[in-house]
């Protein structure tokens, strides 16, 4: 196995089209069977050379820019377990806690939030929770991105893996179990020649053009029940900007909980239960049992909470455990 570094500039084709090499900017050529695109937003091989249509989600899913920025902690100071995400007029902050600073960021839709109103939010955000972290001072990164997915994401002898398959929000962290869902795909089918080769490539399409619009859908649904009452949460609720399988499946949910009637595939990104989360959590009126719990229930339930509140005192501190990780390491 050879690792060749280099910036592809050029892609040959043979005369069925499929792609025979890649040529360097200093003057390599890699000849393959096979090409994996992960060249992220340019999408050398998948977009630009084969010519796959981008289906642009954005009528559904309006975040397009994010600002990120890095705090640094005090070294004794504790560590989150969770991650905390809180909405804001356009769109949402992330806090994310990590041994030596918190990543936090700002994500947001410029058709609904100017870049100056974005920092704002995101000074005000640093004001309130890090008073002391200075805010004018610290370097802020703009990213920009699109929002959508390829049509098709395996064509001819290209797969597209990562964000040339398509990119939607960070929201629910989605992106890089597609590139180990799509290498899992890949690894335990791959094609032993090429005579089967496009029957491969029409299984993996069905299956991720699936598993991109239940990510869609399932990061649109925690817009849609928001209360909030600026535009864009009110541009959330509009139903032109709803997918319909996902209208369908609110109406249902109704009268019965997410079920795996509802999410039927093997490694469904996000399965019944996480719906059920989002779902309870934003008091959807999900039906609720009409009898009472029976005595054998609740003596279960008390049951675990016992466990779970004996488990939990017994726990290390995130920090503590991390040290020690760090030190056996
Ligand atoms: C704000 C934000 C937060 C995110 N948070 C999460 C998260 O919590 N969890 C999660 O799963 N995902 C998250 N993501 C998404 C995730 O970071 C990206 O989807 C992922 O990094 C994309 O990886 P990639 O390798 O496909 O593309 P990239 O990381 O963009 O890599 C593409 C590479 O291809 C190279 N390249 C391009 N053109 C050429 C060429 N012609 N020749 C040679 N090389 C070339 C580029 O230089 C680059 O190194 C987040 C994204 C954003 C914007």
């Amino acid at each position: 196995m050879a690792h060749v570094a280099g910036e592809v500039t050029e892609i040959e084709a043979d005369e069925a089209g499929a792609i025979a090499a890649l040529r360097l900017r200093d003057g390599g050529r890699v000849e393959g069977d096979f090409f994996i695109d992960c060249s992220g937003a340019a999408a050398i091989l998948i977009g630009a050379h084969c010519g796959i249509a981008w289906i642009d989600r954005s009528d559904v899913s309006f975040n397009d820019r994010a600002l990120a920025v890095q705090v640094a902690v005090e070294p004794d100071s504790p560590i989150a377990s969770q991650t905390v995400g809180t909405a804001h007029a356009a769109g949402w902050l992330w806090d994310i806690a990590l041994p030596s600073r918190r990543g936090i960021g700002c994500v947001y839709a410029s058709s609904f939030m100017s870049d100056d109103e974005a920092n704002r939010v995101l000074a005000d955000y640093l004001r309130e929770r890090i008073p002391g972290a200075g805010e004018d001072a610290l370097a802020v990164r703009q990213l920009r991105f699109a929002t959508g997915h390829r049509e098709r994401f395996w064509q001819g002898n290209c797969l597209a893996i990562g964000q040339s398959a398509g990119f939607i929000e960070p929201l629910e962290a989605s992106a890089i179990v597609l590139i180990e869902l799509s290498l899992r795909a890949l690894v335990e089918n791959f094609p032993a020649s090429q005579a089967t080769m496009d029957l491969h490539a029409k299984r993996f399409n069905r299956l991720f053009r699936y598993r991109w619009e239940r990510i869609v859908e399932f990061l649109k649904l925690h817009y849609v029940l928001s209360r909030r009452d600026e535009p864009y949460w009110r541009a959330h609720r509009d139903p032109a900007t709803i997918p319909p399988r996902l209208a369908e499946q609110m109406a249902l949910w109704r009268e019965q909980p997410p079920s795996v009637w509802d999410f039927p595939e093997v490694d469904e990104v996000f399965p019944a239960a996480s719906h059920q989360y989002v779902l309870y959590g934003m008091d959807y009126p999900l039906p609720r049992p009409q009898a009472a719990p029976s005595q054998a229930a609740l003596a279960a339930l008390a049951a675990v909470q016992e466990r779970a509140r004996a488990l939990c005192a017994a726990l290390p501190a995130n920090r503590t455990y991390l040290s020690a990780m760090a030190q056996a390491a």
